[in-house]
């Protein structure tokens, strides 16, 4: 009997603003458990911005490029739309600590409900990252810290030029 092997494609969504060290160690340790894994930018997302959606996409496109099957893109509204649109049945998210745990729950446990047929699959961060968020890189690059131990290399670059 034959069995043709539906390609394994994951989303990972999020705000990436910007985008730190801790997303791209998931995204890397994703992309080598599926064929292809897109990391979405959500656009409409109902936190106030700090970089507007292309800037997060292209510092995103400069730092995936050792990553074969990975890619980036945007989008707006439901994930779990976003992710039939693109046939993925994965979508992927980070946890740092128990404090991620019961939002990341809720929302999961919400896709499940709306969208059974798409799983989500977590990855717990490695501990040299578990304290970087893109929240606290923005406060210190705000009082002028250096960065660089936190985000890839285009994002320290962006900050310095938008100084
Ligand atoms: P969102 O607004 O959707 O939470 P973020 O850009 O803050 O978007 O995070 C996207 C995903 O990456 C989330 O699942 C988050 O828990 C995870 N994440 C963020 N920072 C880290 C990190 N340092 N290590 C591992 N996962 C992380």
């Amino acid at each position: 009997m034959e069995t043709k092997k539906e390609e394994k494609i994951a989303i990972y969504p999020g705000s990436f603003d910007p985008v730190t060290k801790g997303h791209i160690d998931i995204l890397e340790r994703a992309s080598k458990m599926f064929d292809k894994v897109i990391i979405a930018v959500l656009k409409n997302s109902r936190k106030k911005s700090f970089l507007p959606v292309a800037d997060r996409v292209e510092l995103i496109d400069k730092s995936i490029k050792h990553i074969e099957n990975a890619e980036v893109d945007f989008f707006d509204g439901l994930t779990v739309e976003y992710a039939k649109k693109r046939n993925a049945k994965f979508l992927i998210r980070g946890l740092r600590a128990v404090s991620d745990f019961e939002y990341e729950m809720q929302l999961s446990q919400a896709n499940m409900s709306i969208a059974p047929e798409i799983g989500t699959v977590f990855l717990i961060t490695k501990p040299k990252y578990n304290f970087i968020s893109s929240g606290i890189v923005k406060e210190l690059a705000s009082y002028g810290e250096d960065v660089s131990k936190f985000v890839p290399d285009s994002v320290v670059e962006y900050l310095k030029k938008a100084k």
